[in-house]
């Protein structure tokens, strides 16, 4: 079984540390969430790991299988099976979603390896079948005039063809309207499995009303704070993170 780890990692934005030293064990069928109040550091946690050249790793690791990515590039990272939600062109006039994933799964292919259309085909619309996806969808243009609710489709669509071991998902709190969260929600249901360990960041409560994760981290100040399972997004969403901020208080 493989695992991503995350070991005691920090994060600076230029010369201002933003994570603060967190470690994570994500299994692969496992399903995590991480909350927290805003400005905490959870989307720089998920960008880092993407490998945003903007987000600077000043030390810890972050492993899969026992090997660090952080020297890999981008592509290598999406290659060795790690799926990065947000990492993806807003809009591509022109690309219809079917090309853009074709060129996403032929990316991840070993060099000289040949995609076959038809096989390609049969895979991506026995995909959308299975999320409920409208064969239309995939002739428009990536993400042109998409609402919220459709860039998380074809999110979740490329996510379903990718096939990656392990799902890093940042849902932050921009464009993301009931329909929109209910997608996401319905989509890594029907994706979590064995073979799959998702990583979901959220500033929500809400959307774990919807997806019941294994576990439950709070995140704050640049450090998970507090663990627990899904019970823990509930006790949040009754007492607030003030609560928890009063904890770190007497401690
Ligand atoms: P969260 O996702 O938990 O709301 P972020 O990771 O977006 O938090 O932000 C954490 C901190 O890093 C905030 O203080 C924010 O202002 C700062 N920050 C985030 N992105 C940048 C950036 N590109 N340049 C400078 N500061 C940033
Ligand atoms: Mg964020």
């Amino acid at each position: 079984m493989s695992q991503l780890e995350i070991k005691d990692l920090h994060i600076s934005i230029g010369d201002k540390p933003i994570v603060k030293g967190l470690s994570l064990t994500i299994k692969q069928g496992e399903v995590h969430a991480i909350m927290g109040p805003n400005g905490t550091g959870k989307s720089t946690l998920s960008k880092a790991i993407a490998g945003h050249p903007d987000y600077t790793i000043t030390s810890g690791d972050v492993l899969m299988d026992g090997q660090s990515i952080l020297s890999m590039e981008v592509d290598e990272r999406a290659r060795a099976g790690l799926f990065l939600a947000f990492q993806y062109p807003s809009e591509i006039p022109g690309v219809s979603i079917a090309n853009f994933l074709r060129a996403a799964v032929q990316a991840r292919m070993a060099e000289g390896e040949e995609l076959d259309a038809t096989a390609y085909y049969k895979r991506l619309y026995s995909k959308m079948d299975m999320l409920k996806i409208d064969r239309k969808f995939t002739s428009r243009s990536v993400n042109e005039g998409f609402s919220g609710g459709e860039k998380k489709r074809c999110e979740i669509l490329q996510m379903a063809m990718l096939e990656p071991k392990f799902s890093v998902m940042d849902e932050t709190d921009s464009g993301l309207d009931i329909d929109a969260l209910r997608i996401v929600a319905e989509g890594v249901n029907t994706l979590r499995g064995p073979g799959l360990g998702i990583l979901l960041i959220t500033h929500y409560q809400r959307l774990l009303n919807y997806i019941v994760p294994d576990f439950v981290h709070v995140m704050y100040d640049g450090r998970i704070v507090k663990s627990g399972d899904k019970n823990l997004a509930l006790e949040l969403e009754a007492k607030g993170y003030d609560w928890v901020k009063k904890e770190l208080a007497k401690a």
